[in-house]
């Protein structure tokens, strides 16, 4: 990305509109900004009152979408509970929608035809983690992925890139019966459901390929000694910060049992970062004609 930004052109800019103070979203808008940074992209955070009405917000937004220097917005969710969420991600146009969750975008990505490339933005953590499974030469074609989460920002998208590379996709929810023995039919597990650690051994085939999407914190020191035992670093970190983030998988039983599986922290979480600086920069190089 450096190179490509350096290499000429504009400048990209990314804005990301922060509504709130809630302290996990400023992390992560802090993240995706200091990231910017380091690859020349110009990422600016606008922050938002929490009781900010609609109207007021959708200003903003149309203000930033008919800034022809605005290559990228990015809205952070969650937004506060009076605002309706759908309605504010449908209101930026679809070529500025890096986090790809525009209608329009959506429709498009479920239209594209297996083994193609993208005609579209597609969101951050399942790019990301497609192309992870790429780097890492993992044989993707007439697999079974089995993905646990059905939300429109990890889960159903994950279906369709999956898809995309001619897996078999099963998807599974808080209603799927025996849970384990459908994610032992995976050799592509992915755990994307936001609670700690609840993806076991028991969920897991020998020699499956397990992706942990989760970040979910934990606040009881017994349970992370039961969940990294002998881990010193790890009760280490806790005691300095007084939580320990943990995945969806519980890493220490399940890692054996792979081929290969994420870690949380570090793993799937900067994928996203780096895959939303990669839907900035061809959304920039789309809006100023060049090739992608
Ligand atoms: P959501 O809460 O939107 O979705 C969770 C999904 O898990 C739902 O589909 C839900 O089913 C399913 N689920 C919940 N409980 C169970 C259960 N007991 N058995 C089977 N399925 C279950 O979460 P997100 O998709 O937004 O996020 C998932 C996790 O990934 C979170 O920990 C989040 O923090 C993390 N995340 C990480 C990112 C990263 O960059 N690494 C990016 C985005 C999210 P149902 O639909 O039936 O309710």
């Amino acid at each position: 990305m450096k190179a490509l930004i350096a290499a000429g052109g504009r400048q990209p800019r990314l804005v990301a509109v922060l509504v709130g103070e809630d302290p996990a979203s400023a992390t992560y808008v802090a993240s995706k900004t200091r990231a910017c940074k380091e690859v020349g992209i110009d990422g600016v955070t606008l922050r938002l009152p929490p009781d900010i009405d609609l109207d007021t917000l959708m200003t903003h937004l149309r203000d930033l979408d008919e800034d022809p220097e605005v290559d990228g917005i990015l809205v952070q969710l969650p937004l506060p509970a009076h605002l309706p969420e759908r309605q504010i991600l449908e209101s930026i146009r679809p070529e500025t929608d890096v986090d790809g969750f525009h209608p329009e975008n959506v429709g498009r990505m479920w239209l594209d035809k297996p083994g193609g490339s993208p005609s579209v933005c597609t969101p951050a953590t399942p790019t990301g983690i497609i192309e992870l499974l790429h780097h890492n030469k993992i044989e993707l074609s007439g697999r079974h992925a089995v993905i646990v989460g059905r939300s429109a920002i990890v889960g159903k998208p994950m279906a369709a890139l999956l898809l995309r590379e001619n897996c078999t996709v099963t998807v599974c929810h808080s209603r799927t019966r025996d849970l384990p023995a459908v994610c032992r039919l995976a050799d592509i597990l992915v755990a994307a459901i936001g609670r700690p650690a609840m993806i076991g051994p028991e969920h897991v085939a020998d020699g499956a390929i397990v992706i942990d999407v989760g970040i979910n914190r934990i606040n009881d020191r017994a349970e992370v000694e039961r969940l990294f035992p002998g881990n010193r670093k790890r009760l280490a970190g806790f005691d300095r910060r007084g939580y320990s983030v943990v995945g969806d998988v519980d890493y220490h039983r399940v890692a054996p049992k792979t081929s290969a599986i994420t870690p949380v922290p570090r793993g799937v979480g900067p994928l996203t970062v780096a895959q939303l600086l990669v839907n900035t920069l061809k959304a920039s190089r789309r809006q100023q004609g060049l090739k992608s």
